[in-house]
């Protein structure tokens, strides 16, 4: 869509009022809105201005002035608003007029740019899988050690009844067992239904719904691959969707990565191709129908992996899904088929454009933005610097003996881990300025400080169970 075309759609739709949205830096989606009649063209090049200092990680209070400037092409009319629509947006500072390096955006965008100028490649595609969860409105209560561990399945549910009372265990999704039931044990089939519509029309193209693995009310969208940023745009309208059909059925959606302890976290599995003049680079007659170029990149993954984590799995709780036994990642290793490898290489792609592989360690509390550039950025290294993956896994990962799974890079057990690997590795995510050194130190900084010091410092309600009789 051009301005015009956008300005067109406003009177068409009746729009009054404008969203301007953006990314802020750890990931959360920020808005502020203006009166539809106040939008024109040059709105497109002038923008608007709002207090940068307010917003994590950016600007100091003396130079807070920024402007976001929307972007035709992301504008969609909110299916739960009003006469509403919304744009996402650029940041740019008032004065300069250039692209805030901080803007995760704007990553996303030199990551693009950079990769084109290579000429490796014109188009790097990106196809997500953001599991969640929808439970029921939670309320958060500093006493209530459930929240933190307990296993919504039938023992659970039994263990949980209270003397005297049974349970009623008909109808409910089996521990591990959430995978494809039909309603009524599928209680969530509507909502999923729902919210595949709401994207559909907001122009997100769906492949399929389902209800995912956990007992606890798991659930997958899968939309169609796009380019990088097209695909990062989605998401944050993706996010919006679930969050809000969710709170229309009187629930809440998340997107932690392991919220139940026990049962399997969410993941962001993300499929990847790099294209060129129309043609899929990753086709070829390598392990499992993989490119040469294809195998490269995945070396390129595996090796800057420890450093990738401190973007794609990037909170304390994203260290509690990647353990054995959940179908979760947990060591770096690729494999045709084998979904206990960080990289798998789907069979069902016969036909070259469908060539792809999956990184499966992400996970939806990365901010989509840095993630998939710095993914992209890793996966350019490997090509340029012809890095080998070594050889790939055929076993299941989670039934090898210890003296085999030692013999296994492992993914980090931590945050700080993944920091630490960060600041060790990261001149991979300076090439072409698309990651600044200011966007690495923040980052390390605002995670160390703001998330990982501000755990280790709570007493955690699981610490009362093990340690408050002592
Ligand atoms: N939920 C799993 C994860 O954490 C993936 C399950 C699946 O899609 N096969 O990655
Ligand atoms: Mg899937
Ligand atoms: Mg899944
Ligand atoms: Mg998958």
């Amino acid at each position: 869509m051009t301005p015009r075309e956008v300005l067109a759609l406003c009177r068409e739709r009746e729009i009054q009022a404008i969203d301007l949205r953006f990314m802020d830096f750890p990931g959360t989606q920020k808005h502020f809105t203006v009166p539809a009649k106040i939008l024109v063209e040059k709105s497109f090049e002038d923008g608007f201005g709002f207090d940068g200092s307010s917003m994590r990680g950016w600007k100091a209070i003396n130079e807070s002035d920024m402007l976001v400037v929307p972007q035709p092409e992301t504008a969609f009319v909110d299916p739960f608003m009003t006469n509403t629509l919304v744009m996402t947006c650029n940041i740019q500072d008032p004065i300069t007029r250039e692209d805030y390096a901080k803007d995760p955006r704007n990553v996303a965008r030199k990551a693009e740019s950079y990769m084109r100028s290579t000429k490796i490649a014109d188009v790097a595609n990106f196809g997500p899988e953001a599991e969640f969860f929808i439970f029921d409105d939670v309320q958060f209560d500093q006493n209530e050690h459930e929240c933190y561990y307990h296993v919504d399945s039938i023992e659970g549910q039994w263990n949980r009844g209270k003397a005297g009372s049974t349970p009623n265990a008909g109808y409910k999704i089996r521990h591990k067992e959430g995978y494809f039931p039909v309603p009524p044990a599928d209680t969530l089939q509507e909502a999923r239904t729902e919210m595949m519509l709401a994207l559909m029309d907001c122009g997100v193209e769906v492949e399929a719904q389902h209800h995912e693995v956990a007992t606890g009310g798991q659930c997958e969208i899968d939309m169609k691959y796009a380019p990088l940023l097209k695909t990062a745009d989605n998401l944050l309208r993706y996010k919006y969707i679930v969050k809000n059909v969710a709170a229309k059925h009187g629930k809440t959606a998340t997107f932690m990565p392991k919220p139940l302890w026990n049962d399997n976290g969410s993941g962001l599995h993300l499929h990847m191709s790099l294209w060129k003049e129309g043609k899929p680079l990753f086709a070829g007659s390598r392990y499992g129908g993989l490119s040469e170029m294809g195998m490269y990149a995945m070396g390129g993954i595996l090796k800057h992996a420890p450093a990738l984590f401190a973007f794609c799995c990037p909170t304390t709780n994203s260290y509690k899904r990647l353990i054995a036994g959940y179908e979760a990642p947990i060591n770096l290793t690729y494999s045709y088929r084998n979904r206990s490898a960080a990289i798998r290489i789907p069979v069902h792609s016969p036909h070259p454009e469908n060539k792809r592989f999956e990184f499966r360690c992400p996970d939806s509390s990365s901010n989509p933005y840095l993630a998939m550039s710095a993914v992209l950025m890793a996966m350019l290294d490997g090509i340029q610097n012809k890095i080998d993956p070594g050889h790939p896994l055929e076993k299941d990962i989670y039934d090898l003996k210890p003296d085999e799974l030692a013999e296994l890079p492992a993914v980090p057990e931590s945050l700080e881990q993944a920091l630490q690997a960060l600041r060790n590795d990261h001149q991979f995510l300076l090439v072409g300025d698309v990651f600044t050194e200011d966007v690495i130190d923040t980052w390390i900084w605002y995670k160390s400080s703001q998330e990982v010091a501000a755990l280790r410092e709570r007493p955690h309600p699981y610490e009362f169970a093990m340690y408050y009789d002592i």
